[in-house]
């Protein structure tokens, strides 16, 4: 990936009804990111270690840009995603940054992304 490029961020909301989210206003926190962080862009997706999920990764890691996703723990990201970085060329560790957001209120939610940022920025 190109040192110029900004990473994505994709907020995966566990369908929505996930009681993990319910202290934050997820409208709110996706658009903070995607307008205050210096990401490329961000959007919700409802269901990413689903089957639609995984075919949504093996277009969207096409671009071979990082990717924060904020949702559940690291490692089970890790663990579900790892196919879909394989297939794409890509190494999990560096080229994805997992974030967990649960419990958090919004203004929580968004200092973790950007803390987040900070830190690949240092790592460049
Ligand atoms: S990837 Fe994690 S946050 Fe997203 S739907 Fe699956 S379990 Fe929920």
């Amino acid at each position: 990936m190109s040192e110029k490029m900004k990473p994505g961020f994709i907020m995966c909301v566990c369908t929505g009804k996930c009681p993990g989210f319910s202290k934050m206003d997820i409208w709110d926190f996706i658009n903070r990111v995607r307008i205050e962080l210096p990401v490329e862009y961000g959007f919700i997706h409802p269901q990413l270690c689903e089957e639609d999920g995984d075919r949504f990764l093996a277009d969207f890691l096409k671009s071979h840009r990082k990717v924060i996703i904020g949702g559940c723990a690291p490692n089970m990201q890790y663990k579900m995603f790892r196919d879909a970085f394989a297939e794409a060329g890509l190494d999990i560790k560096t080229d994805l940054v997992p974030i967990d957001v649960r419990d958090m209120t919004t203004d929580q939610a968004v200092e973790k992304v950007n803390a987040a940022l900070e830190k690949m920025e240092e790592a460049k």
